[in-house]
């Protein structure tokens, strides 16, 4: 299990909270003990044995959307608060302290390999061995099986040989919800079956998806063989090497959320709007705040599923900030969720693409 890194917990404890800001769960729920240096003091204090245990104190240290907003404004280079607060969660599992609102999750990641329960959504497909092997999330699975349908268009049409597995989670969840064997075990299951597939490149276009298994696989010892390539990095190749050739879109007035991990774990925001601006006739008008400055949707730490009135809320907050009359578009199945209120349209990346070639 991961160490806490008490010297960069202690800046943080006793920093003045410069970032709050930026901090969702703050700004939201207006409560001292959510902000980032109140959450850090939590996390301080458990470490000390000055604070034990407790159903409310795992509450105020799961209020992390691992967004890295806080990121923008701290001065410590070093610090990254939303996995000092993952490691301190990890340690809760053995006093028993869990959120009881994710048990039902945590049976059907157990008993179905996916926190939504029976997966739904295409599961194997394409041609065992192909050098390509594109992993959809459990997330677009259950919610928004079109963009994986988008996604695999876009790969006939570039004439790419791809395939898919029967995915487990990637086990992200899990160890957000703080059961990291669970987590391994579902890495387990998928690096089997990656293997086994012979592919030697990984697409995924859910970002959570891409930072399990660049950061968090090597952690739990089940390191991938394989190139593991983020959507928007690879659809933009397509384009550039031109194996798509986008026509004409029927979308006009485009805003781009930028995901969190896409923007700020993956500086990933070039290649969205190099996407966009190579499809004709996008008009691209940014948010508010945009790039790695991006605000969070409240998907992020699977926010949707644990704290849903927060989510809603944080969601309501991002939206204010994009033009009432663009077309919402995103890469992220988890902000398209919480983007998707009423009155608003959105989509995602490769949807907008597909629908171009
Ligand atoms: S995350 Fe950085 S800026 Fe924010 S309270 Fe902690 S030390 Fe201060
Ligand atoms: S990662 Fe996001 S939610 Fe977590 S403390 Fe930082 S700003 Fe707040």
């Amino acid at each position: 299990m991961a160490e806490v890194n008490m010297e960069e917990l202690l800046n943080c404890a006793l920093c003045p909270n410069i970032c709050r800001c930026e901090c969702p769960v703050l700004q939201v729920s207006g409560r001292e003990a959510v902000a980032p240096s109140g959450k850090a003091r939590l996390a301080a204090m458990l470490q000390h044995k000055q604070l034990n245990w407790d159903e409310p104190v795992f509450e105020a240290i799961s209020n992390c959307l691992s967004c890295r907003g806080c990121t923008i404004y701290c001065p410590f280079t070093e610090l990254s608060l939303c996995d000092e607060l993952l490691n301190t969660r990890l340690a809760a599992k053995a006093s028993g302290i869990r959120l009881p609102v994710i048990d039902p999750c945590i049976s059907n990641l157990k008993n179905y390999g996916s926190p939504y329960g029976q997966k739904g959504g295409p599961s194997a497909a394409g041609k065992k061995g192909a050098e390509v092997l594109y992993f959809a999330g459990c997330t677009s699975q259950a919610n928004h099986p079109s963009s994986i349908d988008a996604a695999r268009k876009l790969l006939n049409k570039a004439g790419v040989s791809f395939q898919m597995i029967d995915e487990d989670c990637c086990g992200y969840p899990a160890e957000v919800w703080g059961d990291q064997e669970l987590a391994r075990q579902l890495a387990a299951e998928n690096r089997r079956k990656i293997v086994d597939s012979g592919a030697s490149i990984l697409v995924t276009n859910c970002p959570e998806c891409w930072l399990t298994f660049t950061d968090r696989y090597p952690v739990w010892e089940q390191d991938l063989p394989l190139e593991v390539i983020d959507g928007p990095t690879y659809f933009l190749r397509l384009l550039r090497e031109g194996q798509l050739k986008p026509k004409k879109s029927e979308f006009e007035k485009i805003s781009y959320h930028d995901p969190c991990i896409w923007a700020r774990a993956a500086k990933k925001t070039d290649e969205p709007r190099e996407i966009l601006s190579l499809i004709p006739g996008i008009n691209v008008q940014e948010p508010l705040s945009y790039g790695e400055q991006t605000r969070c949707c409240g998907g992020g730490s699977m926010f949707q599923l644990s704290f849903p009135e927060t989510a809603e809320a944080i969601a309501e907050r991002r939206l204010a900030e994009f033009p009432e009359d663009a077309v919402i578009v995103t890469a992220c199945p988890f902000c398209r969720e919480g983007l998707l209120q009423e009155g608003r349209r959105v989509l995602e990346l490769v949807e907008i693409l597909e629908q171009s070639c």
